[in-house]
């Protein structure tokens, strides 16, 4: 480890040192350019009289800010750890004491022992816990923690630009910080650290795949797409699981199944191991499958992760996962086809039921997805999209609402038809991804894929309704 301490100076065993602290920069993914900006910080340390010689000015505090688990305290730890120095770390809710004084103290007994083990850097997690805009909390409580916030300040300032001590901060919310605290000489640099994108994850599973006996065909890419949105402490965690799930087989080796499984524990909650009659399960395939089956006919929503059947605490049935634009839709750019093709797809299950087991023997399995198309159709009548209502000034008149339900259901028988279209001419498609469901439980993109290449028909919607 780089980490040291001059025992020399050093009488009392420092309490906020964190010992054994070898994180590299290597450990930590995903970054792109922001890895520069941190290899700057390094150099302040390993190149600190450099910078004093040509006035450049060393930042006494950097602000590190994202989301919780994107990796802040990591880098933090890679940055003492490639510069070799101490690292010392307190979590700022620490600080927060209902005792008059006992915040302040704690500040100031943290910054002396990195003074006195320096060069360091300063570790201050959950800033935002103390560094609020001060007179904002009222009560004594709001008082304690002024006198904290003060401590901070007076402590930051007390090392301005010399570079052997340097504070790195992590916060969720920099916009709610005190403006002291962001002043020049203070936290005066923020980094952004957001989300890993695609490549991002890809690159984390990686990392913290190194220590673990993976298969040598691990599909990390799979992995990586479908686990969107999630952020590199889920992403270890998937890792973690996965071993778990090897290690109960009685496996040595971890493989794409293990991780693909973990990812949907990490997303969804574990596997509630419930039995099913064969009945129910192939009815939940069926029900599944339906959907996974029409999305692929669409553009916007083809883009099918995996398709499972296997039960989750909390949720009744499968769940078919579709990767949608999420940009477009957030902003509402979804084109009006795209909304009919959603509706569609939300309306399978439903032409499903009734075509594998007739008028007479419906079940109420689609409720739910019955209820997306249902809401979704109103947006799209209430929404003016549809073709009836075109330059109708007076639409949202009161008056009117009957007529918005009938055209909303229009769309939806519309979109009914077009979804058992979709199905009769799939036939042999839906009974292989059914048979496969319930054999198996659960099907990767390539799995489901694989199925459309040899069995699927794909026959685009008529444009128009
Ligand atoms: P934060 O401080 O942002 O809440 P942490 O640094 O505590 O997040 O991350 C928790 C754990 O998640 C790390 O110890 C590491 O195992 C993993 N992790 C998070 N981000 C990354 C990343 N970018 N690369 C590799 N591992 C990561």
């Amino acid at each position: 480890s780089g980490a040291r301490v001059r025992r020399a100076h050093n009488k009392r065993l420092p309490q906020y040192l964190e010992r054994g602290v070898d994180v590299k920069f290597s450990d930590v993914a995903g970054l792109g350019k922001i890895r520069l900006e941190l290899e700057e910080i390094v150099k302040f340390f390993t190149h600190g009289e450099m910078y004093r010689r040509r006035g450049v000015k060393i930042p006494g505090g950097i602000l590190l800010c994202g989301p919780p688990g994107v990796g802040k305290t990591l880098l933090a730890k890679a940055v003492a750890g490639e510069a070799g120095v101490n690292f010392f770390s307190i979590s700022a809710s620490q600080f927060v004491e209902i005792y008059v004084g006992v915040g302040a103290s704690r500040v100031r007994a943290l910054y002396q022992e990195a003074k006195e083990n320096a060069p360091s850097v300063v570790f201050i997690d959950e800033l935002d816990a103390v560094g609020r805009e001060r007179g904002l909390i009222k009560g004594s409580g709001g008082q304690e923690r002024d006198a904290t916030l003060n401590q901070l300040l007076v402590s930051l300032d007390g090392f301005e630009g010399r570079g052997e001590v340097i504070t790195i901060a992590s916060t969720n919310r920099p916009d709610i910080l005190d403006p002291a605290l962001v002043r020049p000489g203070r936290f005066d640099r923020k980094i952004f650290i957001p989300k890993p994108g695609l490549i991002g994850r890809m690159e984390i599973l990686k990392v913290h795949a190194r220590k673990k006996p993976m298969a040598d065909d691990v599909d990390y890419m799979a992995v990586a797409s479908m686990t969107d949105g999630m952020v590199g402490a889920e992403l270890a965690n998937i890792i973690e699981v996965a071993a778990i799930n090897m290690m109960r087989d009685g496996r040595t080796e971890i493989t794409t199944d293990d991780l693909l499984q973990a990812a949907q524990i990490e997303e969804r909650g574990m596997l509630d191991r419930k039995e099913r009659s064969p009945a129910t399960w192939k009815q939940v395939a069926i029900n599944e499958a339906a959907m996974a089956v029409v999305a692929v006919n669409f553009p916007d929503l083809r883009n099918i992760e995996f398709v499972t059947i296997a039960p989750r605490a909390g949720r009744e049935l499968g769940y078919v996962r579709m990767k949608m634009d999420h940009v477009k839709f957030k902003e509402g750019m979804l084109s009006r086809q795209s909304l009919l093709d959603h509706i569609t797809v939300q309306l399978a299950p439903r032409a499903a039921d009734e075509l594998w087991y007739g008028e007479g023997q419906l079940s109420t399995i689609w409720a739910e997805t019955a209820d997306n198309a249902r809401s979704a159709a109103r947006s799209y009548v209430l929404g003016g999209l549809s073709e009836k209502h075109h330059g109708l000034s007076n639409f949202w008149a009161a008056d009117r609402i009957n007529e918005i339900d009938l055209e909303a259901l229009r769309v939806m028988n519309f979109c009914y038809d077009g979804a058992k279209e979709i199905l009769q001419q799939n036939r042999k498609l839906m009974d292989a991804v059914v048979d496969e469901l319930v054999r198996k439980k659960s099907l990767t993109k390539q799995e489901f894929f694989n199925l459309v290449k040899l069995h699927g028909v794909i026959k685009p919607m008529p444009p128009s309704i």
